[in-house]
C-alpha cells in the first residue's frame, strides 16, 4: 500500500463529502482510515463522559474534542482567520495571537494515525511523532491540513526530524530551544529566535504585530493562566472535587479553543467546583489513592493511563505532563514595558520555568514534583514513558531516588500508542493503587484495644 497520497487542494479539503462513495483506492484508504479513527475516539470520548462524576461545565470541553477528533471539524475561529500549528510548551501563543492568527497545538494521540505512521518514520521513533506523521499523510483532519504554517520547536531529535518531513508538505519553522536555560547566552540566543520568528508569522496573516497588540495577547493568556491557578486550588482539595481524566480533557481541549473562549468555559468550571465544595460534593472517597501522573505526553484519545487509574480506585490530583498545567502554570511577568521587555518576559516565561526533561540541567523538574507532591497530597506517582521517548526515560532513576527518600512509591509505566498493552498496563496499575492502599492502611493510628 502506497503511504504518501498524492496531496490534496485545498478547495477538496474544504469540500469533502461524506455523501460522495468513495471511488478509487486511496479514497477507500481514506474513509477506512477515517472510519478508524473516529470510532477510537468516539470509544475515549465515551469512556471520559461515562466516568462518574464530570461537572456539566465540562460539556463544552468534551464537545470540542468530539468536533476534532470524532467529527473531524476544522477548529471554531471567525471567519478567515489563519491557523498557525504549533507543538511542545515552548511556542509562545501570545506571539501567534497577536498577528490575528489562531494556534492549533498539534501533538498527537492517535492510534490510527500512528498505526500509518510507524511505516513512515524508523521503529524506535516516538508514537507520538509517528501519529502527526500519520495524519499529516492521511490529509483527512482539517486542524492540521488548514495551517498555514507550523512552528516546531526543536527539542529533542524525534522534532527535529519531523521538520525536515513537514517541511516537504507544509510550510515549516523550527524554533531552536537553548538546552541550558540558566545560561544568559542561550536566553538571548531564543529571544533572537522569538524576534526572527515575527516576521514568519507576519507573513501568514498580513497583519504586523504591535506593541498594543502583543500587550493584549499577553493579557488573553494571563487570564487563562489566571483561571488556572483557581482551578489548581480547586483540583487540591481532599476529598478531589473534580477527577483527574477530567482535568485532563480540559487540558487538552485548550490546544483548540480560542484562549478566550477556553478561559472563558473554565471561569464557569471554577464556579461549579465552588458550588461542588460548599455543598461537600465530592467524587473521590475519603482513603481514597492520591495519585499524580508525570512524564511522556498524554494527548487524547490515548488516555488509558489515567482513565486506568481512575478505573482501579484510584483518584487522578496531578498532572505533570506537558499537555496538562505545565503549559499553563507560570504567568508572563514583565519588568520592562517596552515592546523588547514584552519578548524578554516572553523568552523568559517559555524556557526558564519549563519542566520537559530537554534541558540539561533537570534539577528544576525535581524541584516541581515534589512541591506538587506536597500541594496535592499526593500518596503514589505514575511515570509515564512513551516507547522512544528517550528524554523521559533518562531522567527515570534520578526521579525514582528522590521520592524513595520521601517515601513515595513510583511505578515507571510504557506504553504505546495502540491497546495492546492495556491489560498488562491495568494489572500493573491496579497493583500499584492496592500497594498504596495497604501503605496506608498500616500508617494509620490503631484503635486503642478496650479492657475487659
Ligand atoms: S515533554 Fe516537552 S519536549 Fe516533550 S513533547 Fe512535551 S512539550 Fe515537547
Ligand atoms: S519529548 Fe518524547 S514524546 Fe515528545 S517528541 Fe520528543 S520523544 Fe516524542
Amino acid at each position: 500500500m502506497s503511504l504518501i497520497y498524492n496531496k490534496k487542494t485545498n478547495q477538496e479539503n474544504n469540500h469533502e463529502s461524506n455523501t460522495k462513495p468513495p471511488t478509487t483506492m486511496e479514497e477507500r484508504q481514506r474513509q477506512r482510515f477515517v472510519d478508524k479513527a473516529t470510532k477510537v475516539s468516539a470509544k475515549y470520548l465515551r469512556r471520559l463522559e461515562e466516568l462518574n462524576g464530570a461537572p456539566e461545565t465540562m460539556q463544552p470541553f468534551f464537545k470540542v474534542l468530539k468536533d476534532i477528533y470524532v467529527d473531524m471539524k476544522n477548529v471554531e475561529k471567525p471567519a478567515d482567520t489563519k491557523i498557525v500549528g504549533t507543538y511542545c510548551v515552548m511556542v509562545p501563543d501570545e506571539l501567534i495571537y497577536a498577528v490575528g492568527a489562531q494556534p492549533v497545538k498539534l501533538c498527537s494521540g492517535s492510534y490510527t494515525a500512528f498505526a500509518i505512521g510507524d511505516d513512515l518514520v524508523p521503529r524506535d521513533a516516538c508514537p507520538l511523532i509517528k501519529a502527526v506523521m500519520g495524519f499529516q499523510a492521511m490529509e483527512v483532519m482539517p486542524i492540521y491540513d488548514d495551517c498555514a504554517l507550523m512552528v516546531v520547536p526543536i527539542t529533542c531529535d524525534c522534532k527535529k526530524k519531523m521538520v525536515g518531513m513537514l517541511k516537504e508538505r507544509v510550510p515549516t519553522y523550527s524554533l531552536h530551544v537553548p538546552t541550558a536555560k540558566s545560561d544568559d547566552t542561550d536566553m538571548e540566543q531564543y529571544v533572537q529566535e522569538l524576534y526572527q520568528l515575527i516576521p514568519e508569522l507576519e507573513k501568514v496573516t498580513g497583519q504586523t504585530i504591535s506593541y498594543q497588540s502583543l500587550a493584549k495577547s499577553i493579557d488573553q493568556m494571563g487570564f487563562a493562566q489566571y483561571q488556572m491557578s483557581k482551578f489548581n486550588t480547586y483540583k487540591k482539595h481532599v476529598p478531589a472535587l473534580i477527577k483527574g481524566t477530567h482535568a485532563m480533557a480540559l487540558m487538552n481541549a485548550f490546544s483548540y479553543m480560542p484562549v478566550e473562549q477556553w478561559s472563558q468555559q473554565l471561569h464557569l468550571l471554577n464556579q461549579e467546583l465552588a458550588r461542588r465544595k460548599k455543598d461537600k460534593h465530592y467524587v473521590s472517597k475519603d482513603k481514597q489513592p492520591r495519585i499524580m501522573v508525570t512524564g511522556s505526553p498524554i494527548i487524547f484519545p490515548n488516555i488509558k493511563i489515567p482513565l486506568l487509574i481512575e478505573e482501579t480506585g484510584g483518584i487522578l490530583v496531578g498532572d505533570e505532563t506537558c499537555m496538562g498545567e505545565r503549559s499553563l502554570y507560570d504567568p508572563t511577568v514583565v519588568v520592562d514595558q517596552s515592546f523588547d521587555g514584552l519578548m524578554r518576559s516572553l523568552a523568559n516565561r517559555y524556557t526558564r520555568p519549563c519542566t520537559c526533561p530537554t534541558f540539561v540541567d533537570n534539577s528544576q523538574r525535581i524541584y516541581r514534583i515534589k512541591q506538587m507532591i506536597a500541594d496535592h497530597q499526593v500518596q503514589g506517582v505514575v511515570y509515564h514513558v512513551l516507547r522512544g521517548c528517550l528524554v523521559y526515560d533518562f531522567e527515570y532513576q534520578t526521579l525514582e531516588d528522590e521520592l524513595g527518600k520521601l517515601g513515595v512509591p513510583v511505578i515507571r509505566v510504557e506504553s504505546d500508542y495502540n491497546e495492546e498493552d492495556i491489560e498488562q498496563l491495568r494489572i500493573r496499575i491496579e497493583a500499584f493503587i492496592e500497594l498504596i492502599k495497604l501503605k496506608d492502611l498500616a500508617l494509620r493510628p490503631k484503635k486503642p484495644e478496650i479492657a475487659g
